[in-house]
């Protein structure tokens, strides 16, 4: 097994890296302090000169003008633009878009392709992903609420909708929604794209998470749908194919998210030995002197190195066999990677001490944003249900 960078990735890598140090990093302070919108402009700049450098949608097949990266190098391409927190969107990369463009190159109508696919990989468009209801487990997906009826042609959708990211200035939803609720649960759902122009698709709020409701792109939204009616042909694959066609995103989404994750850690680790070596904590003492930061420093290393080894060679699994033969690690990484980004952020947060709880460092942010990581992708608990019961069934036969 070998998931070292080939030569056209180590080339792409060190462009990445230079790129989000030298282009993006810089606008993190305008980030941190003003409305996400503000900074659209400049971000479009940002993306063009990607565009420009071939750079643009690394994870996307190439006849629809991605880079069609292999999961490995995508996988190391989005720890190093995850580093920070506008790497993914200037480079194309971002959730939920990259999901839904995977599902609409898939599964997508012709008609559908041509209208929404197109625009949204080339970043002229936004989407959203529509499938938690606050009155109803998240964490068990099949128990949905929304219903879509047939109506002629035309679907019409009833339902409650929270934490759909990114629905501000969306050009679309895709909305997961219940066709036949008599069919066994996996076979009950389907996926509906629903343009967010269209009459009864009501965004409510942008949810303020732990005190933040943010705007556009970084904001997770509260939507009603009431009599929201769309054309049959909106439908996503065929009826009742919702469960099986969000299962097939699990595994890139999965390393995708894990990676991104990583180049936090990458980066609020070397924030932490950073700040430690330039601290004096008394004289001719800096806190990188004391021992327990220096415990410290050297877990989250042992930690993150473990838990990018895991996920790189989950990505070489699903690259080389497909993601059934990788469901055990696709399951671990979820629980594995969201922990050790707690904990190092934590730690590095910890270690600025009243400055980590300011927005003049990324600490603050990381440390409220990236609390939902234990919950969203599937809440810890059920991975760790899902891995253990499947370990044991194969020890029992
Ligand atoms: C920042 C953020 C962004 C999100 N983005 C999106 C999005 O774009 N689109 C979308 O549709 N949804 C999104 N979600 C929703 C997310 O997918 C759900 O929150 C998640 O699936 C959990 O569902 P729930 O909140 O209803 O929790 P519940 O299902 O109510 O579970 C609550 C808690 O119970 C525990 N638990 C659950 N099941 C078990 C079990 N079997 N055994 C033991 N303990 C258990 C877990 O600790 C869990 O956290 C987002 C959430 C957050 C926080």
């Amino acid at each position: 097994m070998d998931f070292e960078p080939g030569e056209r990735s180590r080339a792409i890598l060190e462009t990445v890296g230079h790129f989000v140090a030298d282009e993006i990093v810089p606008l993190e302070p305008d980030f941190l302090s003003r409305p996400f919108s503000e900074l659209l402009p400049a971000l479009e700049e940002k993306r063009s000169a990607v565009r420009e450098l071939g750079l643009w949608a690394p994870g996307h097949p190439t006849e629809l003008g991605g880079m069609g990266l292999d999961l490995v190098d995508l996988g190391l391409v989005s720890e190093a633009v995850g580093r920070s927190p506008l790497g993914h969107y200037v480079f194309g990369m971002h959730a939920p878009d990259a999901g839904n463009v995977e599902v609409l190159h898939r599964y997508g109508s012709d008609d559908q392709k041509t209208r929404w696919l197109e625009p949204l990989v080339d970043g002229r468009i936004r989407s959203c992903f529509s499938m938690t209801e606050p009155d109803m487990p998240g964490s068990n997906p099949v128990m949905l609420a929304t219903t879509a009826v047939l109506d002629g042609d035309d679907y019409v959708i009833d339902g409650h909708k929270w934490y759909t990211t990114a629905a501000d200035g969306a050009a679309f939803a895709i909305v997961m929604v219940v066709t036949d609720p008599d069919a066994e649960p996996h076979r009950r759902a389907s996926m509906i794209l629903v343009p967010t122009d269209t009459p009864g698709f009501e965004l409510v709020r942008n949810i303020p998470v732990m005190g933040h409701a943010g705007d556009d792109y970084f904001s997770h939204s509260e939507i009603r749908y009431r009599d929201c009616r769309v054309p049959r042909a909106n439908l996503i694959g065929d009826p009742g194919r919702g469960f099986a066609i969000a299962q097939e995103r699990l595994g890139p989404g999965r390393i995708h998210h894990c990676m991104r994750w990583l180049g936090i850690c990458r980066r609020a680790f070397e924030m932490m030995c950073d700040r430690a070596l330039s601290r004096t904590i008394a004289p001719g003492q800096k806190l990188a002197d004391k021992e327990i930061v220096q415990s410290w420093i050297a877990e989250s290393h042992a930690e993150i190195e473990a838990a990018r080894a895991l996920t790189l060679q989950t990505a070489w699994r699903i690259d080389q066999y497909g993601w059934r033969t990788a469901r055990q690690d696709i399951s671990a990484i979820k629980f594995l990677v969201a922990n050790t980004l707690q904990r190092v952020v934590d730690r590095a947060l910890q270690v600025h001490g009243a400055l980590g709880m300011t927005d003049d460092t990324l600490l603050a942010f990381y440390y409220r944003e990236e609390r939902a990581a234990r919950i969203y992708d599937g809440p810890d608990e059920v991975h760790k249900i899902s891995l253990a019961r499947r370990i044991l069934k194969d020890r029992r036969s």
